[in-house]
């Protein structure tokens, strides 16, 4: 919930002043697709867990959900396994390195949000083949953001499936230490789909506010449960914005995830989730406007979660 006296003002005012980092950063261009996209496209999606949205800038703008589909991977492996097994496969602890980086893998990868992390759950999510399993990810990512024009970006996917040898490094990695036994490719092929998955800034900010609520969607149905809202959100506020995960704790405050596609989550919980679009990327794989978006919006809001009031 958002109840306070001139929402919109500030809201606006946040926007307005994040207008100084246009122009800062370089769009993603290791996946080749992902650099045809108009550099300063923009936009912010806020809807509360009391269902009201408040949304700015283009918001037909379909974006891939990158690294944000690893909170959906994580989530559905924890459904279909629970925490015991899945932790066994994948640490909990945030990383110094890069998000693609095969240094912190040592017998498992350091958390789930991170490639080889998500690569890990990818593997554990269930289903005969990779289509049903993909068709469970897609089905589950439709009910979350109550959108059935959820979009499988198929120029990405082909794109990034091209060019992805250091997933597909790590993925034999991974299971060079027993981590699964399906093939590689399988697991690859899941992973790379899931972050290919398409949608546009209001689905996102709905689907994060079923976590912002604790699980439950505004039609009261719970879709994920407690305890598995809390591990996705402890994850996401340690280890969610790759290196720069407890700077971003430490300055905004809120769990976040982002996506090298110019995409961030943020989930204050209780209150909302808060999507911002914007693809120029600082050296982590942080979208430059959006974080500082974040930041403005958290302090105008008051939206940091450890404020004592
Ligand atoms: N598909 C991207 C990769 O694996 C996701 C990276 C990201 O958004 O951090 O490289």
């Amino acid at each position: 919930m958002l109840d306070q006296e001139n929402i919109i003002e500030k809201i606006e005012g946040a926007i307005k002043k994040s207008e100084r980092h246009i122009g800062e950063g370089e769009v993603a261009s290791y996946i080749p697709e992902l650099a045809n996209v108009d550099p300063e496209g923009f936009a912010l999606s806020i809807v509360t867990t009391g269902g009201e949205v408040y949304e700015y800038g283009d918001l037909d703008t379909v974006f891939s959900m990158q690294s944000i589909s690893k909170i959906i991977s994580l989530t559905m492996a924890l459904m279909d396994n629970g925490k015991k097994v899945v932790f066994s496969k994948v640490g909990t602890e945030p990383t110094p390195y890069k998000f693609n980086s095969l240094i912190p893998i040592d017998d498992r990868a350091s958390n789930p949000l991170i490639n080889a992390g998500a690569i890990t759950t990818a593997s554990l999510i269930k289903g005969e083949d990779v289509d049903v399993r993909f068709e469970r990810v897609m089905s589950f990512v439709k009910k979350l953001s109550e959108s059935d024009d959820i979009k499988f970006l198929y120029k990405i996917y082909n794109s990034e499936m091209k060019t992805t040898d250091v997933n597909r490094a790590i993925t034999y990695y991974l299971k060079s230490k027993n981590i699964f036994d399906k093939s590689v490719e399988e697991v690859l092929d899941l992973y790379i789909r899931n972050c290919s998955i398409g949608m546009k800034p209001t689905e996102l900010a709905r689907l994060g506010s079923v976590f912002a609520n604790g699980g439950v969607n505004t039609k009261g149905e719970r879709l994920v449960s407690e305890e598995i809202v809390r591990i996705v959100l402890s994850q996401m506020a340690s280890c969610g914005m790759y290196e720069e995960s407890g700077r971003f704790l430490m300055e905004v405050g809120f769990p976040a995830k982002s996506g090298v596609s110019g995409a961030i989550l943020g989930i204050v919980p209780g209150r909302c989730a808060i999507v911002t679009y914007s693809p120029r990327l600082d050296e982590s794989g942080n979208s430059v406007r959006g974080k500082h978006l974040l930041d403005l919006l958290s302090d105008d809001i008051r939206l940091n979660i450890f404020l004592h009031e």
